[in-house]
């Protein structure tokens, strides 16, 4: 090891001699690699240092840390005099090393401070979350020299000036204050002067002076505003603002009059009903105010397609768009935008949440139903929660929006939630019809079974159990892809067989993860020197292997069954490439039907250049795992099937029908949003499981409330609150322990508390080992929030429940794997 460093050379604190000129300021610093540092109320207090320079709330700075000093990351909570340092000696306080320039503006510093109680996840951690890589590491700034006007009376002591520049200045000194400052080629480009000669002159006779700012310079990447403009190479600025509908205008003017206070709205459309003009028109009044807006939407749906769609209204007080595509500078950059007003608008993924935008008037959460929203590693925080949070921290409305809430918004929107409440929780707007002439699709639900026994009787083959399409599928999609028309096709499930078994029931074999305590899948690789077969795949720890053939107990050869998104290509292609090839004009087509899953789609790039592809027509059937049943908005989508609705639907969580009832609504909504009709087919080998046949029928608040009883039934959420901590461990036994330690420390902060959390395990997960570790898993329920709070911040508080390596901490679990 090398010996301990002091980068930049500053002398070890002897003594609490003040800086040369000054007194030092005193820093709370909450350092990035996660130490809890709690105060008996449970909040966090951070580390004391000092600096000689004064240092912003919020501002990052590099820190001496440990015996070594090396040096380490974190955030200043607290900034002021000696009486920080609540009797600690000042003598012992060490400087810090550096202040990097980046930060967070103190409203975020507040909001991190209840992230890091609320999902007990240490402070530093919460705001190291916070700042986006790019923006800690400053990618793509340089510093630019911007011009301002000279303070001084124009008339006094004017110097002699050159025509040329006499007339230069004449132009600059009647530009309007806010021009300023500006760079010396946007300043020659504002007065129309060809050359930079009389912008020089004016600088040297000092009516011109030089301000040094950083900027950030984009570099590579997907470039934002290029492909939102070419996936809609129609749409650009002359897009007419539409009349709003009756039901819209209601909407947009109650959501409106909300402006300047805290409440939350959900927006409950239907797919096609005018969702997204609601939300464009409310940022109109916001923008007009002089305020700001963020808009969040999953990964997934935040296309060109949707993005643009803001772009184009709000391109004159600017927007910036986040998402994966962006390379490092550009997420700087939009960054950059953000927290000095030039974007005012920002639309992004779960992160965005955290954008610097001062001022904000209102956010929306768009598809607030969508997991996406929930990060699934440290810190553990849900967006939409999160996004509630900033609103009333912020004192702006925020409206969540979907076709199909989830449980929890819809139950504190609905006044039916209990009998004796007068006013809900949110106020609840709905849109129950589609804009224009669209009507919802037609859903037929078809029951695979039936399906089977139907092609039997027609082929006289038993190979009907091998098909993925079913003959009604088979026939719907013939006369699509006659008609010209496009198809989506919905199977949740990546791979080419998900069950490799041996054959003979009394071995009963079947191949599973050596690591994790599930099936592997067969994955075919079409690319490289792979066996024709494939190999096998696991989804949990991404192992790999050749695929076995024969049963390694009793030497039966092997077989495949279960379906993926790659079999049900294979069998596509197998049925309907001759019938598309026999359509087209041109010789060679580049593949028309195309799969979208996890395995193709490797980067946004890839799937935006998907998306274009689909809009021009070269794409006729497209396949795919849930990543096509959001945001996917084209006229020609006439048919759009789901393989197999019950693939969600046999899940051991409790989540299982409510997640179906949305991927069935979500990826049904995708057809007949032009002028023609769509058609919805469901496959499905439990036709009449509710959540299947309420989303056919349209029927959310049926659904929901049929659902909701249920979970009251049972005591789950949204009827009571949920925190789930995982315990992991190679060692069973140290995991045991550790989870029974946990427990014992959890029961008696509860006793305490009046025993309002009722607790369920340590038992194992219901994948009880991935990666070679075992889980072990322990849920607390409670009908207060607060009890849950209380216990798991006493346990933290005692040092016995903290998030590690070996401890997730999971407060309103989505996923109970
Ligand atoms: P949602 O977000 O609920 O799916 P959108 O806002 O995307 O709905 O609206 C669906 C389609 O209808 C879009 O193409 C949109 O431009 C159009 N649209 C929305 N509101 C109106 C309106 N008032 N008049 C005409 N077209 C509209
Ligand atoms: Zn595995
Ligand atoms: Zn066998």
């Amino acid at each position: 090891m090398p010996p301990p460093t002091n980068l930049f050379g500053m002398e070890e604190p002897t003594a609490a001699t003040p800086p040369p000129g000054g007194e030092w300021t005193y820093l709370r610093i909450a350092v990035e690699r996660g130490l809890d540092r709690l105060n008996e109320a449970g909040g966090d207090e951070g580390l004391t240092y000092r600096s000689a320079e004064p240092v912003p709330l919020g501002r990052r700075v590099e820190v001496p840390l440990g015996r070594g000093d090396k040096s380490a990351a974190g955030v200043v909570i607290q900034a002021g005099g000696a009486e920080i340092l609540e009797g600690f000696p000042a003598s012992r306080v060490k400087s810090i090393l550096r202040d990097t320039g980046a930060g967070l503006p103190p409203n975020l510093v507040e909001l991190a401070r209840w992230m890091a109680t609320y999902y007990v996840c240490p402070l530093g951690m919460v705001l190291g979350a916070m700042l986006p890589a790019a923006v800690k590491k400053r990618t793509g700034l340089r510093s630019v020299t911007l011009l301002a006007r000279a303070h001084r009376p124009r008339d006094e002591d004017a110097p002699k000036l050159t025509a040329s520049t006499q007339q230069a200045w004449g132009k600059i000194a009647v530009l309007p204050d806010d021009a300023f400052p500006l760079t010396p080629e946007h300043l020659a480009g504002r007065i129309a002067a060809r050359t930079l000669a009389p912008i020089n002159r004016l600088v040297r006779l000092g009516l011109l002076t030089e301000v040094e700012t950083e900027d950030v310079r984009q570099i590579g990447g997907v470039e934002t505003q290029l492909s939102i403009e070419q996936a809609d190479p129609s749409g650009s600025l002359a897009t007419p603002r539409p009349t709003l509908t009756p039901g819209q205008s209601k909407v947009v003017e109650g959501i409106s009059a909300s402006l300047g206070a805290f409440r939350v709205h959900l927006l409950r459309g239907v797919t096609g009903s005018g969702k997204t003009e609601v939300y464009l028109r409310t940022l109109e009044r916001v923008i007009s105010k002089g305020k700001t807006g963020i808009v969040l939407v999953p990964e997934i749906s935040l296309t060109p397609q949707t993005a643009g769609r803001f772009v184009d209204r709000f391109r004159s007080v600017g927007v910036g768009v986040l998402h994966s595509g962006l390379s490092a500078s550009q997420r700087h950059k939009e960054w950059s935008r953000a927290a000095s007003g030039t974007a005012r608008i920002l639309v992004g993924a779960r992160s965005a949440i955290f954008a610097p935008l001062a001022n904000l008037g209102l956010i929306v959460v768009d598809e607030e139903h969508a997991s996406d929203y929930k990060q699934d590693q440290l810190p553990r925080y849900h967006g939409r929660d999160v996004a509630i949070k900033r609103a009333q921290m912020e004192g702006c409305p925020i409206i969540l929006g979907s076709a199909t809430p989830s449980l929890e918004s819809w139950s504190n929107a609905s006044p039916t939630r209990t009998p004796a409440a007068q006013h809900s929780k949110y106020a609840l707007w709905e849109l129950t019809e589609r804009v224009g002439q669209a009507a919802l699709p037609r859903v037929e639900v078809v029951d695979l079974a039936e399906e089977r026994r139907l092609r039997q009787r027609t082929t006289g083959r038993r190979d009907a159990h091998l098909h993925l399409i079913g003959p009604t599928l088979e026939s719907a999609l013939g006369e699509t892809i006659r008609a010209g028309g496009q198809a989506l096709l919905l199977l949740n499930r990546r791979g080419h067989a998900s069950y490799i078994a041996c054959p003979d029931s009394t071995c009963g074999w079947f191949l599973s993860c050596d690591d994790c305590d599930v099936k592997m899948v067969q994955h075919r690789v079409i690319a490289g020197k792979a066996p024709p077969k494939g190999v096998v795949r696991c989804h949990h720890c991404l192992a790999q292997k050749l695929l076995p053939e024969t049963c390694p107990t009793c030497g039966k050869r092997l077989i495949t069954l279960g379906f993926g998104t790659q079999g049900l290509e294979q069998e596509l292609n197998d049925k309907f490439s001759h019938l598309l090839a026999s359509q087209s004009e041109m010789e060679s087509e580049p593949s028309r039907i195309v799969r979208v899953d996890g395995d193709t789609m490797a980067s946004a790039r890839d799937y935006f250049a998907m998306l274009s592809r689909f809009a021009k027509g070269e794409i006729r059937i497209l396949l795919g795992t849930q990543m096509i049943a959001k945001g996917l908005d084209f006229p020609n989508i006439r048919l759009v099937g789901v393989i197999n609705a019950d693939t969600a639907l046999s899940l051991p969580d409790f989540r299982a029908a409510e997640r179906t009832f949305q991927l069935v609504s979500q990826v049904a909504g995708r057809a007949g949003r032009g002028s023609l009709s769509g058609r919805v087919i469901v496959q499905t080998f439990d036709p009449a499981a509710p959540a299947i046949t309420h989303a056919a029928a349209h029927d959310y608040v049926g659904f929901a409330t049929e659902e909701l009883r249920t979970r009251r039934e049972s005591g789950l959420p949204p009827a009571s609150r949920l925190a789930r901590i995982v315990v992991r461990d190679t060692d069973l036994h140290k995991a045991d322990a550790h989870a029974l330690g946990l427990k014992a420390a959890l029961d008696e902060a509860n006793a305490a508390k009046g025993s309002k959390v009722r607790m369920l395990g340590p038992g194992p997960c219901p994948i009880s080992r991935i990666a070679g570790h075992h889980r072990l898993e322990l849920l607390l329920f409670s009908q207060s929030r607060a009890a849950i709070q209380e216990i798991l911040a006493d346990a933290r508080a005692r040092g016995l429940c903290k998030s590690d390596a070996h401890t997730a901490i999971d407060i309103d679990p989505i996923a109970l794997m």
